[in-house]
């Protein structure tokens, strides 16, 4: 680094050595983040995860997950991600339980500030996932978990014979409802206007399957229920109708909300907010690489993103161009040039 840069550097940030520095920063710490920590630190390279204000991201709030390869009997979302978090600490991930605040990617080395520190980065993965919007209405949080759910892939299997209300009208609500049928003894999907945005393919699907009712012009106004959701409550947007229905299971389907609010003065994002990759895992700004569900609106699985995470982790080792015999010197080139211990 020059001094010019050095100086820049102490200006924003104070003295040098009060900084920490990495090799790679990931920011996120669901399937993606914790894969590609294990990646990382097992190439040797001087790893930093920052898990975010939900340690281990989605799958921290499910129960069973029964769709990750390697469990033949299931595995629940926290101890899967407990064990990830293990894994990529067994090989020197440090792995720092905060939230990052503020990115400067304009900079080389990387800057990534959290709440209480602030650190140097000479590659960074964003892993910060995507987060199901909400309908925001009554008794929602409350039974979130037992009987709305927000991944019918993830929690289908748990609804056999129930009948099961989708709420939304793009792709994923069609797909799912469509997926849910295989379970349910009935599916409603409940739309706030009369014409679906989803796909036509999708829609016929939909249209055509016998299990599926569709309540057009409706909203859902409030969740009720005892233990588990047992009704909810919709009001006709045209007539004003207001009517009660049992149900066992409500899926929210209304979109994604990628987290990327931090990134946006900083990297390509999509009009609907996710990171656009350039090639591969690279996003706008070389060095910076993206794994997951922040770029992913497709397939938005554990698997999927523990896959995108791993792709990544290459990508960068890779982009560091480092070679075997270099890592494995006892003082990092790159770092001692920073002028940081
Ligand atoms: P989406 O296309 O944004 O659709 C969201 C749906 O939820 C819309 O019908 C919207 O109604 C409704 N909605 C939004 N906020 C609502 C609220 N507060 N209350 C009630 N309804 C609300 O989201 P998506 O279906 O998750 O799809 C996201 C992207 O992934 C799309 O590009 C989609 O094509 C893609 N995708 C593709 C596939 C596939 O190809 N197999 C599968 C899944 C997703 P309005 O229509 O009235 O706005």
């Amino acid at each position: 680094m020059s001094n010019a840069e050095n100086n820049e550097f102490r200006d924003s940030f104070g003295k040098i050595n009060d900084i920490n520095s990495y090799e790679v920063i990931i920011i996120g710490s669901g399937p993606a983040g914790y894969t590609a920590g294990i990646y990382t630190s097992r190439a040797k390279l001087k790893t930093l995860i920052i898990s975010g204000n939900l340690p281990g991201g989605q799958l921290m709030t499910t129960s069973e997950v029964e769709n990750y390869p390697g469990f033949p009997n299931g595995v629940f979302g926290p101890e899967l991600m407990m064990n990830m978090r293990q894994q990529a600490e067994r090989f020197g991930a440090i792995v720092l339980d905060d939230e990052v605040t503020m990115v400067d990617f304009k900079t080389y080395p990387f800057l990534v500030s959290t709440h209480s520190e602030k650190f140097q980065a000479l590659s960074v993965i964003v892993c910060t996932g995507a987060s199901p919007r909400k309908l925001g209405i009554t008794g929602e949080n409350e039974f979130a978990g037992r009987g709305v759910s927000y991944c019918a892939t993830c929690d289908g299997p748990f609804f056999k014979g129930e009948d099961i209300a989708v709420v939304g009208g793009g792709d994923t609500a069609l797909e799912e409802a469509t997926f849910l049928t295989k379970f349910g003894r009935s599916v409603k999907i409940i739309h706030r206007r009369e014409t679906l945005r989803g796909s036509k393919i999708l829609q016929e699907k939909a249209l055509e399957n016998s299990k599926i009712q569709f309540l057009w012009d409706n909203v859902i106004i409030e969740i009720k229920g005892n233990k588990k959701i047992e009704q909810i409550e919709i009001r006709n947007l045209k007539s004003g109708k207001v009517q009660t229905i049992q149900v066992g299971g409500l899926f929210v389907a209304i979109g994604h909300e990628p987290n990327t609010s931090i990134f946006k003065d900083q990297l390509q994002l999509s009009d609907k907010g996710y990171i656009v990759l350039t090639e591969h895992t690279k996003t706008s700004v070389p060095g910076v690489f993206a794994a997951g569900d922040v770029h992913d609106f497709r397939y938005r699985q554990a698997v999927s993103a523990a896959g995108f995470g791993c792709m990544a982790a290459l990508d960068v080792e890779k982009w560091l161009g480092r070679s075997e015999a270099d890592r494995n010197k006892k003082e990092p080139k790159s770092l001692g040039a920073m002028g940081v211990s």
